[in-house]
């Protein structure tokens, strides 16, 4: 069932998104070459610590941290580690949660250390060009394969593989509520309503669309071992348009 969420909700639903904001914010000042995904996820905790909310990564399903850390060919779910050291030229994508008041903002990122190669730089633009085209769609009246197809169009403009088993889905008292949203048409003609919560998050690859679970049973990494760019925003619908929590 996708419900609807109260103003008193809504309230809390950007609190907690500004936090993840404030995360991501602090993420983009501290990211270089030389620098651990663990310090990273050492700092994320810090900030939603100091903001009075709870990561809500740690401890999902078992999850050990508070971000999840995906460098260049690693799409999603990576755990941060003291030996994963970020180089020049290298894409992390990294995805916060934090739970404000009961309610949840999710958000994920790709940053770019130092200068990455034009084509990788180009599919980061595209994927979130590709969000910002999903965000467009989300609003009362249209349904959810109108999201699903406006990702997928940009990114088969460009001929990029996108991830078929992860998606975006409804947020709020939980990370994961209904509805599953794809990142491809599937028709899914779920009405969107005023006032449901939505994470939306294209994962476009550079090569082809086929991914796996590495052995830690969490690293999900392209097949072909082709970048991987992720960009997320919780959203809620609303008659006067689309609320992104998730952003500063
Ligand atoms: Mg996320
Ligand atoms: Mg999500």
């Amino acid at each position: 069932m996708i419900n609807r969420k109260s103003r008193d909700e809504i309230k809390k639903m950007i609190h907690a998104g500004h936090i993840v904001a404030l995360v991501h914010q602090k993420m983009k000042e501290v990211l270089e070459p030389g620098i651990s995904t663990k310090e990273l996820d050492n700092i994320a905790m810090q900030v939603i610590k100091e903001n009075r909310a709870i990561p809500t990564f740690l401890g999902y399903s078992g999850f050990p941290a508070s971000i999840c850390t995906s460098i260049n060919e690693h799409v999603v779910h990576g755990i941060p580690s003291e030996n994963e050291i970020l180089k020049e030229g290298d894409i992390i994508a990294i995805d916060v949660g934090a739970t404000y008041g009961g309610m949840v903002g999710d958000s994920a990122w790709s940053y770019e250390i130092g200068k990455v190669s034009p084509e990788v730089h180009k599919l980061m633009l595209t994927t979130e060009e590709a969000l910002f085209a999903g965000i467009e769609q989300m609003k009362p009246g249209n349904v959810l394969d109108d999201i699903s197809k406006a990702i997928e169009s940009v990114a088969n403009r460009e001929g990029y593989g996108i991830v078929r088993q992860y998606g975006g889905h409804g947020v709020g008292h939980q990370m994961h509520e209904d509805p599953f949203l794809y990142n491809y048409s599937v028709g899914d003609k779920t009405l969107i309503k005023s006032n449901m919560a939505i994470a939306i998050e294209p994962m476009l690859n550079l090569g082809g669309d086929d991914v796996e679970v590495a052995s830690d049973g969490w690293k999900v990494t392209t097949k072909d071992k082709k970048p991987s760019a992720h960009f997320e925003h919780t959203v809620i619908a609303t008659d006067d348009g689309p609320i992104i929590t998730t952003k500063l």
